[in-house]
């Protein structure tokens, strides 16, 4: 298959290859996704395909306006309307109850038009057999264009091959993704550049799964009271599963494997130094205090040391940097838990395989 490369004039090219059941890349604020229709089980199991994504790892459903979640959701509470008010457009994704299979008059609607068994209005490919579904409506002006053209909840997960790190430009979806895929459109590279912040309202009180583009504490100022499922900051242990199934994989990991080293930013810069031990084998993720500090060595940066921001922006375009050189360590530095900084050393945990130095 030829992966097309489309521009922002394209929007109704890739709604119509989304509507006819194709894979398209979207770009969106956090990260590029693989768009397909979430109500089209053939064309949702082809982006698992695609990607090499493991079958019960469920997959977003990304809607143009909070208006859609009332036509696949029910018992919503009153904070998910809080929150949307709050958040959407943008990089929050909520976990609700998926609604039952609809009332007569609602089932030839374009919006849920069924064609697939099953107890809910969504396939259950889509939610890998769960009575819950992820919902987010995205801030990128493209994604909700192509979306609302598509005139379909789009399913879509990041658009990276499954365990790599996420794609923040069309061209880093393209290296994972051309030949798999019918196209992709080039909406620029990502804002926020980590995935979106999940967070479950099935229960109480609501459980952070995920964070990202939002962070916490912006959530628990509007929510009140947020637990955080175990997975969001250490390794499970055997047989603990968490609550959002794609968090117990393997995730964002470059080729050569990686060591957080955390502490204060001079004493962990100070650790990488004096554990560098050859410039052909080891690189170097620093921030940009730090550039200076390792000559001869791979260095990509990540930002300055407090903005975390700017770190979560650049962290998976750093971690494929990585990739290019033929390194085989990479060091990296890593921020404090305070804001997106959660999200930023919830990815590197990750990409090291939770190997972690503290200094
Ligand atoms: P990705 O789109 O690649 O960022 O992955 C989506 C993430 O959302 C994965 O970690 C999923 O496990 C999680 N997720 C999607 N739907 C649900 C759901 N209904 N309940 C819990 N987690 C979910
Ligand atoms: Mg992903």
């Amino acid at each position: 298959m030829k992966t097309e490369l489309l521009n922002p004039n394209d929007i109704e090219r890739a709604a119509g290859i989304i509507r006819s059941g194709g894979l398209v890349g979207i770009p969106t604020e956090t990260v590029y996704g693989l768009g397909a229709n979430g109500l089209n089980p053939m064309a949702v199991r082809n982006i698992f395909q695609a990607k090499g994504r493991p079958q019960d790892n469920p997959l977003i459903l990304h809607i143009p306006d909070p208006s859609w979640l009332e036509i696949y959701c029910q018992d919503i509470p009153e904070e998910a309307w809080r929150l949307a008010k709050r958040f959407w457009p943008g990089p929050l994704t909520m976990i609700l109850k998926c609604k039952r299979r609809p009332p007569e008059e609602l089932k030839n609607s374009p919006v849920c038009s069924l064609t697939h068994e099953g107890p809910y209005i969504i396939p259950d490919v889509v939610t890998a057999g769960l009575d819950t579904v992820g919902m987010r409506c995205p801030a990128h002006s493209m994604c909700r264009a192509i979306i609302q053209a598509a005139g379909v909840p789009v399913a879509a997960p990041s658009g990276n091959t499954s365990g790599r790190p996420s794609p923040t430009s069309a061209w880093h979806m393209l290296e994972d993704m051309d030949g798999k895929i019918d196209a992709i459109l080039d909406g620029g590279d990502c804002q926020v550049g980590v995935e979106s912040t999940i967070v479950d309202l099935t229960c109480q009180p609501p459980l952070l799964l995920r964070p990202g583009g939002v962070p916490l504490e912006e959530l628990q100022a509007a929510l009140g009271k947020i637990e955080l499922d175990p997975a969001v900051t250490r390794q499970l242990e055997k047989g603990e599963k968490p609550r959002a199934p794609g968090m117990k994989y393997r995730h964002y990991a470059p080729k050569a494997p990686v060591v957080v080293v955390k502490g204060s930013p001079v004493r962990s810069a100070e650790y990488i130094l004096e554990h560098l031990s050859d410039p052909r084998w080891d690189g170097v993720i620093c921030f940009n205090e730090f550039a200076n500090w390792y000559p001869g060595y791979l260095v990509e940066l990540l930002g300055g040391a407090l903005d975390t921001w700017e770190q979560a922006r650049r962290l998976f375009r750093a971690l494929r940097a990585m990739d290019e050189t033929g390194v085989k360590r990479i060091w990296a530095q890593c921020p404090g838990d305070a804001g997106m900084g959660l999200a930023v050393n919830n990815r590197l945990n990750k990409a090291a395989g939770f190997h972690i130095v503290e200094v």
